[in-house]
């Protein structure tokens, strides 16, 4: 509700770990010898795996930010369900869902339709210094507490929920990403870069210091082993590349999961991070679907809509993300 929807493709990486790094110290200039996929990435523009250019996929990342609500779906059904990738699964989006007015039965029908869902906090505080001075605990109950809510509200297993946004594009540097890794977040998809647009930065991890630019201060300086990053890009219009035989729209999970295994337009069908795998219907229908009351301390109302079969107590918010 509070930003308006967004379409970003998404150029980008992310990741696990491996042991070579401290976490917290601070970053080094990436060392070539050291930092090899699948778990680690220089910040650079060079084509992972070195393949030729004209062998690999145009990965473009779609992603749309804040409240997931039943009135998206004709939207998003407008955009992306006209089209099919070149191995005839559907497109792929992100996203990055924020808990007032989102309808967890429909984010739980999207789950099913194999788009995939990340954090972009409970309580999108409005406020760029808020999210730019909070501390670790407070990311952590505002992204990994919308991490609980969606697990236990969409039924979605939590470690399919793995990228993370700030709101506002605003992190607070090293703690928010010392957040991520100590929650074993696979991937943030926050920071921007005005530098690296073409060619753009593939997506990198934070084990050694970033080549891009610092839009948004502050940014991390410490080493972060296997955070993946993924910038956000360029706003482009779906229908002047859809078409082409070479595009591939899918979600930013499963682009890493190419970085972390560059291969080749000639078998890229049989890769099976891009398949169709087939998701568990939806457990109800949004007709079904119950519609939780609550009246707040200061006399709102919020509604939220859940196929669970019973409502929480509470309202889910930070601190009590299961509404006890
Ligand atoms: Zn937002």
């Amino acid at each position: 509700m509070r930003c308006a929807v967004s379409l970003l493709l998404l150029l980008s990486l992310l990741s696990l770990s491996h042991g070579y790094r401290e976490p917290g110290e601070e970053a080094d200039w990436c060392d070539y010898e050291q930092c090899k996929l699948p778990d680690c990435r220089c910040s650079d523009t060079d084509i992972p795996g070195g393949l030729p250019v004209h062998q690999i996929p145009q990965i473009v990342m779609v992603s749309f930010d804040d409240a997931v609500q039943d009135r998206w779906k004709a939207d998003v059904g407008n955009v992306l369900s006209d089209h099919k990738n070149p191995n005839g699964c559907p497109l792929g989006a992100t996203f990055f869902a924020s808990h007032e007015y989102t309808s967890y039965q429909t984010v739980e029908e999207y789950y099913s339709k194999g788009y995939e869902i990340a954090s972009h906090s409970i309580s999108h505080t409005p406020y760029q210094d808020w999210w730019k001075n909070a501390n670790e605990t407070q990311w952590h109950d505002e992204i990994i507490g919308m991490q609980t809510i969606i697990h236990e509200f969409a039924n979605i297993p939590t470690d399919d929920i793995q990228g993370m946004r700030a709101p506002l594009l605003q992190t607070a540097g090293d703690t928010t990403y010392k957040m991520m890794t100590n929650n074993n977040l696979k991937y943030d998809s926050t920071m921007p870069t005005r530098r690296f647009t073409d060619p753009p930065l593939w997506p990198y991890t934070l084990d050694y210091k970033e080549s891009k630019d610092c839009q948004i201060e502050p940014c991390p300086v410490e080493s972060w082993p296997g955070a993946w990053i993924n910038v956000a890009g360029l706003t482009l219009f779906m229908k002047e590349i859809v078409d082409k035989d070479d595009v591939w729209i899918i979600n930013v999970g499963q682009a890493i999961e190419w970085i972390q295994k560059p291969t080749k337009l000639s078998s890229i069908f049989n890769f099976a991070p891009w398949s169709c795998e087939a998701k568990p219907p939806a457990r109800c229908t949004q007709a079904q679907a119950k519609w939780c009351r609550y009246v707040l301390d200061d006399g709102q109302e919020r509604y939220m809509q859940t196929c669970n079969e019973k409502c929480p107590p509470n309202y889910p918010w930070v601190g009590n993300p299961k509404g006890e």
